[in-house]
């Protein structure tokens, strides 16, 4: 490519509208540009890092054993009535009408679309392990997009379905997804770990997140320091011990006591001098149109993801104003385990168990009671394990300590078993001639976010530094003064021979000083830059490796096998 005639729009200024780094270089590289809340264009430089990592995948996923196809992004309202996800998906998916009046949306994932397809087509047992997958532009009405391809709400997305006739087959495709995984990510250059994970709206039993290590990410995962244990803290288990209680002897006298606007753990503690850990915390929520109620020691955070798969919940939400105060008698923050109104579900945290004397709302505005006890003023309620994992727990699996570390999750990969097969009807027969549906599993990964997860890991204060597999170009050749024909033939001639050994290379021909020329290979972070300058008349360029920022001379001549050289050690 030569840079005078490409479409290259670098910025000098961070753009307001950034926030973290590889959303600001990736607007001053001019690889994206904005064109509506989480839409964005792909520029020329971004559109080739993303085919990089397409073309990774795409290799990786074919040695797998998958076959690519590409569905519709526009799919009708049926199919995902059949699977009940019409209802159950939220406003993230972006329903319209066509001109006939018939229901569509656009694709946030294509479980049903590819189930639909394969139902219609697959007969026999004898059909399987199928894999398939397509690499496409998926719509999700996010509701807060952030951070440029990180969380945007159109975003390329390689999403494959699999499909087998029993769980040890899909037990195969699941590890032969995994490693494929690793390997795509490996080759992307990234630090990143696959651990546990929740199912969310997708479904299905068991999932495994691939998270790429930076304290930008939105996802906190929780990862023991003695074994190679991790997990997604919506999941992660907490160990089941009583939290052991600051007062012991006898039993205080049950009281109520005035806290006039207190609502919040931390005021409440303070106005009675005592520590958030001596309350019990009550929420309600809504699951499925039914209130519960949940309680948690006041120095714990509720975990909604455990919640949310005790209660076995298609929908969870916090309870409105009038929910909270039908059942309480009272305006939110003053809710208590003693005396809620009506049947409702009362569950607790195992936190909750070992505390004596403790203190919570009265379901009465600006009130609270002390000197609570199970047993003697109410009974414990049924108890589960509801609470985010905190640095203090020790790891499940081996007792270590954990650490929580942040983490972009850039893919997923699901156990669906029969989710969507049972209720589309997608079946085969089995050696016995029995009909039995079909066994799925799916397995995504964000193609943009990865782009974005990658420079968010390889940058410096100059640009980015992206690893040599997905950077958009591998090689710049500067020529440092276009008029001095001798240098700007040189540079061409250059041009030529790398492009016909199919290296990426970029010449940068402008008519610009060469600091400007200097700033911008270091900005987008092209791995190698051949400076064709005043040394040439001694048969000598000069070599640069982008990440170290070294500097040498070599023989003009032995430019090509220098550079890639130079290349295959990046
Ligand atoms: P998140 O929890 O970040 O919203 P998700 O769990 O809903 O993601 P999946 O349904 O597992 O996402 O989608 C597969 C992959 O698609 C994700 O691992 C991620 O890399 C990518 N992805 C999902 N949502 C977005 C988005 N809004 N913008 C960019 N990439 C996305
Ligand atoms: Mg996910």
């Amino acid at each position: 490519m030569r840079y005078s005639r490409y479409f290259l729009p670098t910025l000098k200024e961070v753009p307001a509208e950034a926030e973290i780094i590889s959303h600001k270089l990736m607007l001053r590289a001019g690889m994206i540009r904005r064109l509506a809340s989480g839409l964005y264009s792909y520029l020329p430089l971004g559109l080739r890092a993303i085919r990089k990592v397409e073309n990774i995948i795409r290799e990786e996923m074919n040695a797998a054993g998958g076959i690519e196809l590409l569905l519709p992004m526009v799919q009708p309202a049926e199919l995902w009535k059949e699977t009940g996800r019409w209802e159950l998906y939220g406003k993230e998916l972006l329903r319209f009408k066509d001109r006939h009046d018939r229901e569509f949306c656009l694709g946030p994932t294509h479980e049903e679309v590819i189930t639909d397809l394969v139902r219609k087509h697959l007969r026999s047992y004898r059909d399987m392990p199928l894999c398939l997958y397509q690499i496409q532009t998926k719509f999700r009405d996010e509701i807060r997009p952030r951070f440029g391809l990180m969380r945007s709400r159109e975003f390329i997305m390689k999403d494959a379905y699999s499909f087998d006739m029993d769980e040890e087959g899909l037990d195969r495709i699941y590890q032969a997804m995994y490693r494929a995984y690793c390997n795509i990510f490996e080759r992307c250059g990234l630090d990143y770990r696959p651990v546990e994970a929740d199912t969310g709206s997708i479904g299905g039993h068991v999932s495994h997140e691939f998270m790429v290590i930076a304290d930008t990410g939105e996802d906190k995962i929780a990862c023991c320091t003695g074994c190679s244990y991790a997990a997604n803290v919506e999941l992660a288990p907490c160990a089941i011990g009583d939290t052991p209680d600051a007062s012991t002897g006898k039993e205080d006298e049950l009281r109520e006591v005035s806290t006039p606007g207190r609502k919040r753990v931390e005021d409440v503690a303070e106005f009675l001098g005592v520590t958030p850990d001596r309350l019990v915390k009550t929420l309600i929520y809504i699951a499925d149109a039914s209130p519960v109620v949940v309680l948690i020691r006041g120095d714990m955070e509720l975990n909604e993801v455990k919640l949310k798969n005790i209660l076995e919940a298609e929908l969870l939400e916090l309870a409105d104003e009038e929910t909270v105060r039908s059942l309480t008698g009272a305006p939110v923050g003053f809710a208590g385990p003693l005396g809620i109104k009506g049947d409702v579900r009362l569950l607790g945290d195992y936190s909750v168990r070992g505390m004596k004397n403790f203190v919570s709302g009265a379901n009465r505005a600006d009130t609270h009671l002390t000197g609570l006890n199970w047993n003697r003023d109410l009974a414990l309620p049924e108890l589960h394990d509801l609470r985010v994992i905190t640095p203090e727990d020790p790891c499940p699996v081996c007792g270590a300590p954990i650490e929580i570390k942040r983490g972009i999750e850039v893919g997923h990969v699901f156990k669906l078993g029969t989710k969507y097969s049972e209720k589309m009807g997608a079946t085969f027969l089995d050696k016995q001639g029995r009909e039995r549906p079909i066994i799925m599993g799916c397995y995504g990964i964000g193609v943009g976010r990865t782009v974005a997860a990658a420079i968010e890991q390889s940058n410096d204060e100059k640009g980015m530094v992206l690893p040599r597999p997905i950077s958009p170009f591998e090689v710049v050749i500067t020529v440092v003064n276009v008029k001095d024909e001798i240098q700007k033939s040189a540079g061409d001639d250059l041009y030529q021979a790398f492009l016909s050994r199919g290296i990426d290379v970029l010449l940068d021909d402008r008519n610009e000083r060469p600091g400007v020329k200097f700033k911008d290979a270091e900005l987008i972070g092209i791995p190698l830059r051949i400076t064709v300058g005043r040394k040439l008349k001694d048969g000598l360029v000069e070599l640069t490796v982008r990440r170290t920022g070294e500097t040498r001379d070599i023989s003009y001549d032995d430019s090509l096998k220098e550079a890639e050289k130079a290349l295959s050690a990046y």
